[in-house]
């Protein structure tokens, strides 16, 4: 299972605090023993990533898997990044930030509908470059940045910082929460899929 993959995204965090609070969020990993504190393990397409620790099973729920299992490496990324949930991932809809309305982006007979992406498509350019990469909303016409749409599906989310977890059981609540707790109560998404 060593394709499957969890992120979790920091969807707050500045580009310039990012590396800084991945560096603290990496410290208590590694003082928890959930991660080595070497990057030592080759991530598919990017550099090494941190192995798994000693106390990996006190964080995951592994009673779906056989025995015994091997978690993969911890890719941290901390640059602007779309995080996305795998080759597959294909939202329904996103919904506006301020009138909560959904956009759908298929059909019932899941036929896309046409256009529907397009505003999101231009809005990911722009946000992949610099910008804020705003979407104007259909229903209410108020323009919101890409960041602040919700409901895509877990299929996408949009950060300076993520954290991906390669080939893990599935992460506890608890530890996610604390997760949440160690990034400083900024708004996260969490997504998982795979390759
Ligand atoms: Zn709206």
């Amino acid at each position: 299972m060593g394709d499957y993959f969890q992120i979790i995204v920091d969807r707050d965090v500045t580009g310039a605090d990012a590396t800084p609070l991945a560096a603290r969020v990496v410290a208590w990993l590694v003082a928890e023993g959930v991660i080595g504190p070497e990057r030592t393990e080759p991530v598919l397409g990017k550099g090494p990533g941190y192995p798994p620790g000693p106390r990996i099973r006190e964080v995951v729920d592994s009673s779906g898997w056989g025995e015994p299992w091997q978690g993969g490496p911890l890719d941290v990324e901390v640059t602007r990044t779309m995080f996305d949930a795998g080759q597959w991932a294909d939202p329904a809809s996103a919904a506006c930030p301020r009138c909560e309305r959904d956009t759908e982006f298929h059909d019932e007979t899941w036929e896309e509908i046409p256009g529907a992406w397009d505003p999101f498509s231009e809005a990911i350019a722009g946000w992949e470059e610099g910008g804020e990469g705003l979407v104007r909303c259909a229903h209410c016409d108020a323009s919101s940045p890409l960041v602040d749409w919700t409901g895509m599906g877990g299929c996408f989310s949009f950060g300076n910082l993520g954290f991906t977890f390669w080939g893990w059981p599935d992460l506890t609540p608890a530890f996610l929460a604390e997760f949440d707790r160690r990034l400083g109560g900024h708004r996260t998404a969490f997504m998982s899929g795979k390759l």
